[in-house]
């Protein structure tokens, strides 16, 4: 087994500690739920056990609400471990309101104690992470938000329901005890609230560039599509000294459609695109899906030097490609010349294309300067 320092066995330790607590989800929220209710069950349990030790309240309210936390401990194990996140969620918010905070209201001091500031975070967390108890959100923020007046009024009422605190010392530890709990649930769902904005940023990023590559890629082949790979060209033609394009067609492929299928032609063009594709990586050319069974490499090399790579291009297809009969390619090759747009070299290699098919295919030909230029291809930048 490979050593590991202490420092990172107890990272690794308290990883999984927090993953037991939290569980794998995909949903930040749930996670910060699963370590929000367990922490506020021990804090519930712990503010009982501290209310009877500093004598603010009685064994029994102690006791009590010790109970209670232990209730939150199951509320977040049937959330955690038995699938009941939506149910549970409600359960929390509920039990925090009609019972946590009214109990430590009662018996911790009433409007002189902390309790308003627990109605707050219980506020602001059923507001921004409790966002499955749905129809129920609305009412138990309200209430929450109310529910010190309330609370109140019934103290008013009922003044002898309320446990005061028993010296200034203690008022003042409870005091700190609540602001420390209150801020660690603020520090909490505002921490949720990052990590589920940086969570989305990444993804976005992500999907973006997935949506950006499919955009510029032809589902077939996966090599560039028609626009992508002409507007690559349209650059190389710009940024580069020199730009040549080799304009490829595979030969008769009507017919080995005809007899064989549509299937194995997919394939069979499938496999000429990863030579075509192979064969201008290695040369540092890029290669595209023009049309149909037409590709389009684009290189910046001057025009002798598209020739080999087309004749290599042309070879290692007539000699690679399996199939039950030979697959081979017609090419042109035109490089882009100062006076002329890049849909005039586009129809120049077109022309050359033409006469390698009509000269018996299985060959590249050279564009000519008798070629016409032409604006006939209006797709082309
Ligand atoms: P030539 O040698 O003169 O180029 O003859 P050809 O039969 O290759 O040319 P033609 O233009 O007559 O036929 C091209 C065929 O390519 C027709 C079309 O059905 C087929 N084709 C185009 N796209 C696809 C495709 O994505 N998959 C398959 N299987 N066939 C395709
Ligand atoms: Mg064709
Ligand atoms: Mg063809």
């Amino acid at each position: 087994m490979a050593y590991r320092s202490i420092p990172i066995r107890l990272r690794l330790l308290s990883r999984k500690i927090l993953r037991l607590i939290t569980g794998r989800s995909d949903d930040i929220f749930m996670q910060v739920h699963h370590g929000f209710c367990l922490l506020t069950a021990l804090f519930v349990t712990s503010a009982g056990l501290f209310n009877v030790l500093l004598d603010i309240t009685s064994l029994l309210a102690g006791v009590a609400m010790a109970s209670f936390g232990c209730g939150l401990v199951a509320i977040w194990y049937f959330s955690r471990f038995r699938g009941h996140y939506r149910e549970m969620a409600t359960l929390f918010s509920l039990t925090l309101l009609f019972v946590v905070i009214p109990m430590n209201w009662f018996s911790n001091a009433g409007s002189l104690g902390p309790t308003a500031l627990y109605c707050l975070t219980a506020a602001l967390y059923t507001l921004s992470v409790l966002r499955e108890v749905a129809m129920l959100r609305k009412p138990v923020v309200f209430l929450a938000f109310a529910e010190p007046l309330i609370l109140y009024l019934l103290e008013q009422r009922f003044p002898h329901w309320v446990s005061g605190y028993t010296s200034p010392e203690v008022r003042f530890w409870d005091m700190q005890f609540s602001y420390i709990a209150a801020m660690v649930i603020l520090f909490i769902t505002a921490w949720g609230h990052l990590h589920r904005y940086k969570a989305e940023a990444e993804r976005s990023r992500q999907y973006a560039q997935y949506l950006k590559h499919m955009a510029d890629r032809d589902g077939l082949t996966s090599l560039y599509n028609h626009r992508a790979i002409l507007e690559r060209a349209g650059r190389i033609r710009k940024e580069k000294p020199v730009c040549s394009l080799i304009l490829c067609d595979v030969d008769f492929f009507k017919r080995l459609n005809d007899t064989y299928g549509h299937l194995i032609g997919d394939t069979v063009l499938i496999e000429v695109a990863t030579h075509l594709q192979n064969t201008a990586f290695e040369a540092g050319a890029l290669a595209g899906r023009y049309g149909g069974e037409e590709f389009l490499l684009v290189c910046s090399a001057p025009h002798e030097t598209a020739m080999t790579l087309a004749e290599q291009a042309r070879s290692n297809i007539a000699t690679r490609v399996t199939c039950p009969e030979q697959v081979t390619i017609s090419i042109g090759v035109a490089q882009c010349q100062d006076n002329e747009s890049l849909a005039d070299t586009l129809h120049r290699a077109d022309q050359a294309l033409y006469r390698a098919k009509e000269q018996g295919r299985n060959r590249v030909e050279p564009a000519s300067a008798t070629d016409a230029a032409s604006n006939l291809v209006s797709s082309v930048p």
